[in-house]
Protein backbone atom coordinates (compact mmCIF):
# COMPACT_ATOMS: atom_id res chain seq x y z
CA UNK A 1 0.00 0.00 0.00
CA UNK A 2 1.30 3.49 -1.20
CA UNK A 3 2.20 5.27 2.17
CA UNK A 4 2.61 8.70 0.00
CA UNK A 5 0.47 9.98 -2.86
CA UNK A 6 3.04 9.33 -5.94
CA UNK A 7 3.12 11.24 -9.21
CA UNK A 8 1.49 10.18 -11.89
CA UNK A 9 3.48 11.04 -14.66
CA UNK A 10 6.84 12.28 -15.59
CA UNK A 11 7.24 15.86 -15.03
CA UNK A 12 10.65 15.77 -13.22
CA UNK A 13 14.12 14.94 -14.52
CA UNK A 14 14.34 11.30 -12.30
CA UNK A 15 17.77 11.05 -9.89
CA UNK A 16 17.49 6.98 -10.17
CA UNK A 17 15.95 5.02 -11.97
CA UNK A 18 14.64 1.12 -12.05
CA UNK A 19 13.92 -0.73 -15.14
CA UNK A 20 12.25 -4.14 -14.30
CA UNK A 21 11.52 -6.50 -17.33
CA UNK A 22 9.75 -9.43 -17.97
CA UNK A 23 9.25 -11.79 -21.64
CA UNK A 24 11.22 -11.80 -24.49
CA UNK A 25 13.86 -10.17 -26.37
CA UNK A 26 12.29 -7.21 -27.54
CA UNK A 27 10.48 -6.16 -23.56
CA UNK A 28 14.87 -6.79 -23.31
CA UNK A 29 15.56 -4.50 -26.41
CA UNK A 30 13.12 -1.57 -25.33
CA UNK A 31 14.44 -1.59 -21.62
CA UNK A 32 17.70 -1.58 -22.51
CA UNK A 33 17.35 1.41 -24.71
CA UNK A 34 15.50 2.93 -22.46
CA UNK A 35 18.77 2.41 -19.88
CA UNK A 36 20.81 3.76 -22.33
CA UNK A 37 18.99 7.04 -22.66
CA UNK A 38 18.75 7.35 -19.33
CA UNK A 39 22.31 7.02 -18.50
CA UNK A 40 23.45 9.18 -21.34
CA UNK A 41 20.83 12.06 -19.43
CA UNK A 42 23.57 11.16 -16.39
CA UNK A 43 20.66 9.13 -14.56
CA UNK A 44 21.77 6.05 -12.38
CA UNK A 45 19.97 2.74 -13.40
CA UNK A 46 19.88 0.89 -10.32
CA UNK A 47 18.70 -2.46 -9.28
CA UNK A 48 15.56 -3.30 -8.28
CA UNK A 49 16.18 -3.84 -4.98
CA UNK A 50 17.26 -0.25 -4.67
CA UNK A 51 14.54 2.79 -4.00
CA UNK A 52 14.52 5.21 -7.23
CA UNK A 53 12.23 8.31 -7.66
CA UNK A 54 11.46 6.48 -11.41
CA UNK A 55 10.24 2.74 -12.14
CA UNK A 56 9.85 1.60 -15.58
CA UNK A 57 7.72 -1.98 -15.78
CA UNK A 58 8.04 -3.67 -18.75
CA UNK A 59 5.16 -6.61 -18.69
CA UNK A 60 4.43 -9.36 -20.23
CA UNK A 61 1.18 -11.71 -21.36
CA UNK A 62 2.14 -14.84 -23.49
CA UNK A 63 1.08 -16.94 -20.89
CA UNK A 64 -1.18 -17.06 -17.97
CA UNK A 65 1.73 -17.09 -15.67
CA UNK A 66 3.46 -14.25 -17.19
CA UNK A 67 0.46 -11.68 -16.51
CA UNK A 68 0.29 -12.66 -12.81
CA UNK A 69 3.98 -12.02 -12.88
CA UNK A 70 3.61 -9.13 -14.09
CA UNK A 71 1.00 -7.59 -11.65
CA UNK A 72 3.04 -8.98 -9.14
CA UNK A 73 6.34 -7.05 -10.17
CA UNK A 74 4.19 -4.12 -10.64
CA UNK A 75 2.70 -4.37 -6.82
CA UNK A 76 6.21 -5.27 -5.65
CA UNK A 77 7.74 -2.27 -7.26
CA UNK A 78 5.24 0.08 -6.17
CA UNK A 79 5.66 -0.96 -2.43
CA UNK A 80 9.56 -0.36 -2.76
CA UNK A 81 8.95 2.95 -4.21
CA UNK A 82 5.91 4.53 -2.95
CA UNK A 83 6.93 7.95 -3.77
CA UNK A 84 7.88 6.88 -7.45
CA UNK A 85 6.90 8.00 -10.63
CA UNK A 86 5.36 4.28 -11.80
CA UNK A 87 5.37 3.51 -15.54
CA UNK A 88 3.91 0.18 -16.85
CA UNK A 89 4.03 -0.40 -20.11
CA UNK A 90 4.22 -3.99 -22.41
CA UNK A 91 1.72 -6.66 -23.43
CA UNK A 92 0.21 -7.27 -20.50
CA UNK A 93 -0.87 -3.71 -20.47
CA UNK A 94 -2.13 -3.62 -23.90
CA UNK A 95 -4.38 -6.91 -23.51
CA UNK A 96 -5.45 -5.94 -19.81
CA UNK A 97 -4.78 -2.00 -19.27
CA UNK A 98 -8.00 -2.17 -16.55
CA UNK A 99 -6.27 -4.81 -14.35
CA UNK A 100 -3.14 -2.71 -14.33
CA UNK A 101 -4.98 0.75 -13.42
CA UNK A 102 -6.63 -1.65 -10.71
CA UNK A 103 -3.44 -2.04 -9.37
CA UNK A 104 -2.23 1.30 -8.67
CA UNK A 105 -4.52 3.95 -10.15
CA UNK A 106 -1.29 6.45 -9.66
CA UNK A 107 0.30 4.03 -12.27
CA UNK A 108 0.80 5.93 -15.74
CA UNK A 109 0.37 3.10 -18.24
CA UNK A 110 2.11 3.41 -21.73
CA UNK A 111 0.55 1.12 -24.78
CA UNK A 112 3.20 -0.80 -26.62
CA UNK A 113 2.38 1.25 -29.29
CA UNK A 114 2.99 4.67 -27.10
CA UNK A 115 6.36 3.06 -26.15
CA UNK A 116 8.55 5.18 -29.04
CA UNK A 117 7.17 8.44 -27.99
CA UNK A 118 7.78 7.73 -24.01
CA UNK A 119 11.20 7.42 -24.90
CA UNK A 120 11.42 9.92 -26.69
CA UNK A 121 9.80 11.77 -23.91
CA UNK A 122 12.10 10.34 -21.57
CA UNK A 123 15.35 11.59 -23.77
CA UNK A 124 13.72 14.91 -23.47
CA UNK A 125 12.86 15.06 -19.97
CA UNK A 126 16.56 14.04 -19.08
CA UNK A 127 18.25 16.72 -21.58
CA UNK A 128 19.06 14.35 -24.39
CA UNK A 129 18.22 16.61 -27.41
CA UNK A 130 20.53 14.69 -29.85
CA UNK A 131 19.69 11.21 -29.17
CA UNK A 132 22.54 10.38 -31.69
CA UNK A 133 25.49 12.41 -29.80
CA UNK A 134 27.84 9.87 -29.59
CA UNK A 135 29.10 10.92 -25.83
CA UNK A 136 30.45 7.95 -23.78
CA UNK A 137 28.72 7.41 -20.92
CA UNK A 138 30.51 7.36 -18.17
CA UNK A 139 30.72 4.57 -15.34
CA UNK A 140 30.01 1.39 -15.87
CA UNK A 141 27.59 -0.13 -18.34
CA UNK A 142 24.17 -0.32 -18.08
CA UNK A 143 22.25 -3.27 -16.16
CA UNK A 144 18.72 -3.91 -15.77
CA UNK A 145 17.24 -5.43 -13.34
CA UNK A 146 14.07 -7.76 -13.17
CA UNK A 147 12.39 -10.52 -12.87
CA UNK A 148 13.78 -14.62 -13.48
CA UNK A 149 13.77 -15.75 -17.02
CA UNK A 150 10.92 -18.29 -17.60
CA UNK A 151 13.61 -20.08 -20.03
CA UNK A 152 17.27 -19.52 -19.62
CA UNK A 153 18.35 -19.43 -23.11
CA UNK A 154 21.16 -21.59 -22.91
CA UNK A 155 19.87 -23.71 -19.73
CA UNK A 156 18.43 -27.14 -20.28
CA UNK A 157 14.73 -25.84 -18.21
CA UNK A 158 11.50 -25.88 -19.72
CA UNK A 159 9.66 -22.73 -20.76
CA UNK A 160 7.17 -21.64 -21.75
CA UNK A 161 5.92 -20.27 -24.89
CA UNK A 162 7.71 -18.52 -25.81
CA UNK A 163 11.16 -17.44 -25.10
CA UNK A 164 11.28 -14.82 -22.33
CA UNK A 165 14.70 -13.68 -21.60
CA UNK A 166 17.51 -13.33 -18.39
CA UNK A 167 17.43 -9.30 -18.33
CA UNK A 168 20.78 -7.13 -17.06
CA UNK A 169 23.33 -7.86 -20.00
CA UNK A 170 26.06 -6.15 -19.82
CA UNK A 171 27.98 -7.15 -22.92
CA UNK A 172 25.70 -7.58 -25.68
CA UNK A 173 23.35 -5.29 -26.67
CA UNK A 174 20.02 -6.01 -27.58
CA UNK A 175 18.86 -3.58 -30.10
CA UNK A 176 15.16 -3.31 -31.58
CA UNK A 177 14.82 -3.25 -35.23
CA UNK A 178 11.03 -4.07 -35.43
CA UNK A 179 7.64 -4.25 -33.88
CA UNK A 180 4.70 -6.13 -34.05
CA UNK A 181 3.50 -9.01 -35.98
CA UNK A 182 0.71 -9.53 -38.77
CA UNK A 183 0.83 -13.22 -38.89
CA UNK A 184 -1.91 -14.61 -36.27
CA UNK A 185 0.21 -18.01 -35.69
CA UNK A 186 -3.39 -19.41 -34.12
CA UNK A 187 -1.55 -20.27 -30.42
CA UNK A 188 -0.03 -16.99 -30.79
CA UNK A 189 -1.14 -13.49 -28.79
CA UNK A 190 1.49 -11.62 -29.54
CA UNK A 191 0.01 -9.34 -32.73
CA UNK A 192 -2.93 -8.60 -30.02
CA UNK A 193 -0.74 -7.18 -27.86
CA UNK A 194 1.82 -5.33 -30.40
CA UNK A 195 -0.55 -4.73 -33.05
CA UNK A 196 0.92 -5.04 -36.60
CA UNK A 197 4.03 -5.06 -37.91
CA UNK A 198 6.38 -1.92 -38.00
CA UNK A 199 9.98 -1.01 -38.44
CA UNK A 200 11.88 1.32 -36.95
CA UNK A 201 14.08 3.73 -39.81
CA UNK A 202 17.20 2.76 -40.30
CA UNK A 203 18.79 6.08 -38.76
CA UNK A 204 17.03 5.21 -35.85
CA UNK A 205 18.52 1.81 -35.44
CA UNK A 206 21.98 2.96 -36.41
CA UNK A 207 21.85 5.83 -33.50
CA UNK A 208 20.83 2.98 -31.10
CA UNK A 209 23.67 0.74 -32.35
CA UNK A 210 26.17 4.01 -31.83
CA UNK A 211 24.89 4.64 -28.50
CA UNK A 212 25.63 0.85 -27.53
CA UNK A 213 28.51 1.10 -28.82
CA UNK A 214 29.48 4.69 -27.01
CA UNK A 215 28.22 2.41 -23.67
CA UNK A 216 30.98 -0.03 -24.37
CA UNK A 217 29.10 -3.08 -25.65
CA UNK A 218 31.07 -4.85 -28.38
CA UNK A 219 27.86 -7.02 -29.84
CA UNK A 220 24.87 -6.02 -31.05
CA UNK A 221 22.01 -8.92 -31.21
CA UNK A 222 19.19 -7.60 -33.40
CA UNK A 223 16.06 -7.97 -32.30
CA UNK A 224 12.06 -7.69 -33.29
CA UNK A 225 8.84 -9.41 -32.77
CA UNK A 226 9.41 -10.58 -36.26
CA UNK A 227 12.58 -9.26 -37.44
CA UNK A 228 12.06 -10.54 -41.13
CA UNK A 229 9.61 -8.52 -42.26
CA UNK A 230 11.88 -5.38 -41.42
CA UNK A 231 10.95 -2.89 -44.10
CA UNK A 232 12.82 0.69 -43.00
CA UNK A 233 9.56 1.63 -42.40
CA UNK A 234 8.24 1.60 -45.49
CA UNK A 235 6.76 -0.63 -47.55
CA UNK A 236 4.19 -1.87 -50.02
CA UNK A 237 2.87 -5.35 -49.58
CA UNK A 238 1.86 -8.50 -52.00
CA UNK A 239 -0.61 -11.59 -50.93
CA UNK A 240 -0.25 -12.66 -47.73
CA UNK A 241 1.76 -9.85 -46.36
CA UNK A 242 4.58 -10.22 -48.39
CA UNK A 243 7.12 -6.98 -49.54
CA UNK A 244 6.38 -5.85 -53.19
CA UNK A 245 8.72 -3.21 -52.40
CA UNK A 246 10.47 -2.02 -49.26
CA UNK A 247 12.44 1.54 -48.59
CA UNK A 248 14.84 -1.64 -47.05
CA UNK A 249 15.38 -5.06 -46.33
CA UNK A 250 16.77 -6.68 -43.12
CA UNK A 251 19.78 -7.69 -45.06
CA UNK A 252 20.32 -3.71 -46.28
CA UNK A 253 19.85 -2.49 -42.65
CA UNK A 254 22.89 -5.18 -41.74
CA UNK A 255 25.00 -3.50 -44.38
CA UNK A 256 23.90 -0.04 -43.37
CA UNK A 257 25.49 -1.43 -39.63
CA UNK A 258 28.28 -2.83 -40.50
CA UNK A 259 28.98 0.14 -43.15
CA UNK A 260 28.36 2.95 -40.76
CA UNK A 261 29.20 1.62 -37.51
CA UNK A 262 32.47 0.21 -35.50
CA UNK A 263 30.04 -2.81 -34.62
CA UNK A 264 32.21 -5.71 -33.92
CA UNK A 265 30.08 -8.44 -33.71
CA UNK A 266 26.09 -8.36 -34.89
CA UNK A 267 23.82 -11.21 -34.39
CA UNK A 268 20.00 -12.10 -35.02
CA UNK A 269 17.61 -12.95 -32.89
CA UNK A 270 15.03 -15.21 -33.53
CA UNK A 271 13.92 -15.15 -37.65
CA UNK A 272 11.21 -16.70 -39.18
CA UNK A 273 12.50 -19.32 -41.46
CA UNK A 274 10.88 -17.95 -44.36
CA UNK A 275 12.70 -14.63 -43.63
CA UNK A 276 16.24 -16.16 -44.43
CA UNK A 277 16.51 -14.91 -48.02
CA UNK A 278 19.71 -15.09 -50.56
CA UNK A 279 20.26 -11.40 -49.63
CA UNK A 280 20.26 -12.16 -46.37
CA UNK A 281 23.10 -15.45 -46.69
CA UNK A 282 24.99 -13.05 -49.32
CA UNK A 283 25.52 -10.53 -46.08
CA UNK A 284 26.07 -13.30 -43.54
CA UNK A 285 28.91 -14.81 -45.76
CA UNK A 286 29.98 -11.83 -47.61
CA UNK A 287 32.59 -9.06 -46.52
CA UNK A 288 31.86 -7.86 -43.43
CA UNK A 289 35.05 -9.02 -41.99
CA UNK A 290 33.80 -11.64 -39.83
CA UNK A 291 31.70 -9.46 -37.95
CA UNK A 292 28.17 -11.13 -38.88
CA UNK A 293 28.11 -14.10 -36.62
CA UNK A 294 27.46 -17.70 -37.70
CA UNK A 295 24.81 -18.57 -35.61
CA UNK A 296 20.52 -18.62 -36.79
CA UNK A 297 17.81 -19.03 -34.42
CA UNK A 298 15.16 -20.50 -36.33
CA UNK A 299 11.82 -21.26 -34.77
CA UNK A 300 10.48 -24.64 -35.59
CA UNK A 301 7.64 -24.94 -33.55
CA UNK A 302 6.79 -28.83 -34.46
CA UNK A 303 8.00 -31.29 -36.77
CA UNK A 304 4.54 -32.18 -38.13
CA UNK A 305 3.33 -30.61 -41.00
CA UNK A 306 -0.60 -31.04 -40.29
CA UNK A 307 0.57 -29.00 -36.93
CA UNK A 308 1.90 -26.85 -38.72
CA UNK A 309 -0.75 -26.29 -40.48
CA UNK A 310 -2.80 -25.77 -37.75
CA UNK A 311 -0.46 -23.57 -35.91
CA UNK A 312 -0.52 -21.31 -39.27
CA UNK A 313 2.72 -21.36 -39.64
CA UNK A 314 4.18 -20.49 -43.28
CA UNK A 315 6.38 -23.26 -43.64
CA UNK A 316 6.71 -27.10 -44.00
CA UNK A 317 9.35 -29.81 -43.05
CA UNK A 318 10.70 -29.90 -46.11
CA UNK A 319 11.12 -26.21 -46.52
CA UNK A 320 12.75 -25.96 -42.72
CA UNK A 321 14.97 -29.07 -43.36
CA UNK A 322 16.31 -27.80 -46.45
CA UNK A 323 16.82 -24.22 -45.45
CA UNK A 324 18.73 -25.45 -42.76
CA UNK A 325 20.94 -27.38 -45.08
CA UNK A 326 21.38 -24.11 -47.06
CA UNK A 327 22.47 -22.43 -44.65
CA UNK A 328 25.12 -24.93 -43.20
CA UNK A 329 26.36 -25.06 -47.07
CA UNK A 330 27.05 -21.65 -47.03
CA UNK A 331 28.58 -21.49 -43.22
CA UNK A 332 29.90 -24.46 -42.71
CA UNK A 333 30.19 -25.05 -38.88
CA UNK A 334 27.27 -22.67 -38.34
CA UNK A 335 25.09 -22.77 -35.10
CA UNK A 336 21.23 -23.77 -35.33
CA UNK A 337 18.75 -23.26 -33.10
CA UNK A 338 15.47 -24.11 -33.00
CA UNK A 339 11.81 -23.50 -30.88
CA UNK A 340 9.52 -26.12 -30.44
CA UNK A 341 5.80 -26.59 -28.82
CA UNK A 342 4.62 -29.21 -27.06
CA UNK A 343 0.96 -30.09 -26.29
CA UNK A 344 -0.51 -27.86 -29.28
CA UNK A 345 -3.97 -28.89 -29.84
CA UNK A 346 -4.48 -32.05 -31.91
CA UNK A 347 -0.89 -33.02 -31.67
CA UNK A 348 -1.48 -36.59 -31.28
CA UNK A 349 1.47 -39.59 -30.31
CA UNK A 350 2.02 -39.61 -34.40
CA UNK A 351 2.58 -36.35 -34.63
CA UNK A 352 4.84 -35.74 -31.37
CA UNK A 353 7.16 -38.61 -32.54
CA UNK A 354 7.34 -37.26 -36.48
CA UNK A 355 8.61 -33.81 -34.37
CA UNK A 356 11.31 -36.13 -32.62
CA UNK A 357 12.41 -37.79 -35.36
CA UNK A 358 12.72 -34.14 -37.51
CA UNK A 359 14.16 -32.87 -34.88
CA UNK A 360 16.97 -35.68 -34.33
CA UNK A 361 17.97 -35.61 -37.81
CA UNK A 362 18.65 -31.74 -37.67
CA UNK A 363 21.20 -32.08 -35.61
CA UNK A 364 20.67 -28.65 -34.41
CA UNK A 365 22.98 -27.06 -31.81
CA UNK A 366 20.42 -25.84 -29.29
CA UNK A 367 16.54 -26.41 -28.78
CA UNK A 368 14.19 -24.38 -26.60
CA UNK A 369 11.42 -26.19 -25.34
CA UNK A 370 8.02 -24.58 -24.67
CA UNK A 371 4.73 -26.38 -23.52
CA UNK A 372 1.58 -24.90 -25.24
CA UNK A 373 -0.34 -22.24 -23.08
CA UNK A 374 -4.10 -21.57 -24.00
CA UNK A 375 -4.28 -17.72 -24.23
CA UNK A 376 -7.98 -16.54 -24.20
CA UNK A 377 -9.09 -15.17 -27.78
CA UNK A 378 -6.59 -16.99 -30.09
CA UNK A 379 -7.62 -19.22 -32.97
CA UNK A 380 -6.06 -22.75 -30.84
CA UNK A 381 -8.01 -21.84 -27.92
CA UNK A 382 -11.18 -22.53 -30.18
CA UNK A 383 -9.68 -25.84 -31.42
CA UNK A 384 -10.30 -29.63 -30.35
CA UNK A 385 -8.19 -31.91 -29.26
CA UNK A 386 -6.70 -30.07 -26.52
CA UNK A 387 -3.79 -31.91 -24.81
CA UNK A 388 -3.82 -32.10 -20.89
CA UNK A 389 -1.34 -31.24 -18.84
CA UNK A 390 0.20 -34.40 -17.86
CA UNK A 391 0.98 -35.18 -21.70
CA UNK A 392 2.65 -31.93 -22.15
CA UNK A 393 4.71 -32.17 -19.45
CA UNK A 394 6.04 -35.78 -20.43
CA UNK A 395 6.76 -34.76 -24.69
CA UNK A 396 8.30 -31.52 -23.07
CA UNK A 397 10.90 -33.78 -21.11
CA UNK A 398 11.50 -36.01 -24.08
CA UNK A 399 12.61 -33.08 -26.00
CA UNK A 400 14.72 -31.31 -23.33
CA UNK A 401 16.43 -34.23 -23.21
CA UNK A 402 17.43 -33.83 -26.73
CA UNK A 403 17.81 -30.56 -26.29
CA UNK A 404 20.52 -31.15 -23.82
CA UNK A 405 22.62 -33.75 -26.15
CA UNK A 406 22.18 -31.14 -28.96
CA UNK A 407 23.73 -27.97 -26.74
CA UNK A 408 26.54 -30.67 -25.19
CA UNK A 409 27.20 -32.65 -29.00
CA UNK A 410 27.74 -28.96 -30.58
CA UNK A 411 29.68 -27.57 -27.60
CA UNK A 412 31.90 -30.86 -28.04
CA UNK A 413 32.80 -30.19 -31.84
CA UNK A 414 34.61 -26.55 -30.71
CA UNK A 415 37.22 -28.84 -28.59
CA UNK A 416 40.44 -28.67 -30.75
CA UNK A 417 39.92 -25.64 -32.25
CA UNK A 418 40.32 -21.89 -31.59
CA UNK A 419 37.22 -19.96 -30.55
CA UNK A 420 36.46 -16.07 -30.86
CA UNK A 421 34.75 -15.39 -27.37
CA UNK A 422 33.31 -12.41 -26.10
CA UNK A 423 33.41 -12.94 -22.53
CA UNK A 424 31.00 -11.99 -20.02
CA UNK A 425 30.25 -12.63 -16.56
CA UNK A 426 33.14 -14.46 -13.75
CA UNK A 427 32.62 -17.67 -12.30
CA UNK A 428 32.92 -18.21 -8.70
CA UNK A 429 36.64 -20.21 -8.93
CA UNK A 430 38.07 -16.84 -11.27
CA UNK A 431 37.44 -18.27 -14.35
CA UNK A 432 35.81 -16.25 -16.86
CA UNK A 433 32.61 -17.57 -18.98
CA UNK A 434 31.75 -16.17 -22.52
CA UNK A 435 29.93 -16.76 -25.58
CA UNK A 436 31.44 -17.86 -28.93
CA UNK A 437 30.85 -17.01 -32.38
CA UNK A 438 28.26 -19.30 -32.50
CA UNK A 439 27.21 -19.02 -29.44
CA UNK A 440 29.18 -21.80 -26.99
CA UNK A 441 29.47 -20.81 -23.58
CA UNK A 442 33.63 -20.89 -23.34
CA UNK A 443 35.47 -20.56 -20.06
CA UNK A 444 39.00 -19.64 -19.69
CA UNK A 445 41.35 -17.99 -16.98
CA UNK A 446 42.50 -14.49 -17.20
CA UNK A 447 46.16 -14.69 -17.63
CA UNK A 448 47.30 -11.88 -15.22
CA UNK A 449 44.19 -11.31 -13.29
CA UNK A 450 42.48 -8.45 -14.94
CA UNK A 451 38.73 -8.88 -15.57
CA UNK A 452 37.89 -10.12 -18.75
CA UNK A 453 34.07 -8.20 -18.85
CA UNK A 454 33.49 -7.19 -22.37
CA UNK A 455 36.92 -8.40 -23.68
CA UNK A 456 36.98 -10.65 -26.95
CA UNK A 457 39.39 -13.09 -26.92
CA UNK A 458 40.73 -15.99 -29.12
CA UNK A 459 40.40 -19.27 -27.28
CA UNK A 460 42.21 -22.62 -27.76
CA UNK A 461 39.26 -25.02 -26.69
CA UNK A 462 40.72 -27.54 -24.98
CA UNK A 463 38.46 -30.10 -23.64
CA UNK A 464 34.15 -30.49 -22.54
CA UNK A 465 33.31 -28.91 -18.92
CA UNK A 466 33.29 -32.46 -16.83
CA UNK A 467 29.99 -31.09 -14.80
CA UNK A 468 28.44 -29.41 -17.60
CA UNK A 469 28.69 -30.72 -20.93
CA UNK A 470 27.15 -27.59 -22.60
CA UNK A 471 30.23 -25.52 -21.78
CA UNK A 472 33.90 -25.60 -22.91
CA UNK A 473 37.22 -24.82 -21.15
CA UNK A 474 40.00 -23.54 -22.89
CA UNK A 475 43.04 -21.68 -22.68
CA UNK A 476 42.61 -17.44 -23.38
CA UNK A 477 45.41 -16.88 -26.54
CA UNK A 478 44.97 -13.27 -26.83
CA UNK A 479 42.89 -10.38 -26.90
CA UNK A 480 41.29 -8.77 -29.49
CA UNK A 481 41.75 -5.06 -29.90
CA UNK A 482 38.06 -3.03 -30.11
CA UNK A 483 38.01 -0.96 -33.22
CA UNK A 484 38.09 1.27 -34.90
CA UNK A 485 40.00 -0.82 -37.43
CA UNK A 486 42.39 0.56 -39.33
CA UNK A 487 40.09 2.96 -42.37
CA UNK A 488 41.67 0.62 -45.41
CA UNK A 489 39.14 -2.04 -44.06
CA UNK A 490 36.00 0.40 -44.79
CA UNK A 491 36.82 -0.76 -48.47
CA UNK A 492 35.90 -3.59 -48.39
CA UNK A 493 32.52 -2.93 -47.33
CA UNK A 494 30.17 -3.25 -50.02
CA UNK A 495 28.21 -0.67 -50.73
CA UNK A 496 24.29 -0.73 -50.21
CA UNK A 497 22.03 -2.37 -52.25
CA UNK A 498 18.30 -1.69 -51.74
CA UNK A 499 15.22 -3.17 -52.87
CA UNK A 500 13.86 -0.86 -55.98
CA UNK A 501 11.38 1.69 -54.35
CA UNK A 502 9.53 4.67 -54.98
CA UNK A 503 10.55 8.03 -53.31
CA UNK A 504 10.61 7.78 -49.52
CA UNK A 505 8.77 8.94 -46.84
CA UNK A 506 10.16 12.12 -44.53
CA UNK A 507 13.46 9.92 -44.34
CA UNK A 508 14.88 6.47 -44.29
CA UNK A 509 16.14 3.74 -46.73
CA UNK A 510 19.18 1.79 -47.29
CA UNK A 511 21.08 4.46 -49.88
S1 LIG B 1 5.20 -15.02 -36.27
FE1 LIG B 1 3.56 -16.14 -35.24
S2 LIG B 1 4.47 -16.76 -33.27
FE2 LIG B 1 5.76 -15.12 -34.07
S3 LIG B 1 4.90 -13.24 -33.14
FE3 LIG B 1 3.95 -13.48 -35.15
S4 LIG B 1 2.03 -14.56 -34.70
FE4 LIG B 1 3.36 -14.83 -32.91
Amino acid sequence: MATEAAPTGLTARPRRAVIANLGCRVNQAEMEAAARLLRAGGVEVVEAEASADLVIVNTCTVTAVAEAKSRQLVRRLRRRNPAAALVVTGCAVAVEPAEFAAIDPSARLVGNEAKEAFLAELSELVGLRDLDDGEPAEGALPTLSGVEAVEPEDGAREGELPVSAPVGERTRAFIKVQDGCSFHCTYCIIPRARGPERSLQPEAVLADVRRALAAGHREVVLTGVNIGTYDGGWSERGPRGSHRRAACTLAGLVRRILAETEVERVRLSSIEPQHVTEELLEVWTGPGDGRCLPHFHLPLQSGDDGVLRRMGRRYDTAFYASLVGRIRRAMPGVAVHADVIVGFPTEDEAAFERTVAFIRDLDLAGLHVFRYSVRPGTAAARMEGHVDEGTKRERAEVLLRLAADARARFAARAVGATAKVLFETPEPDGRWLGRSETNVLVLARSPDGRPLENAIGWVAVEAVEASRPERVVGRLLGLVPRRPWPSSDAGRLLPVVTVPAPPLPSSGGCR
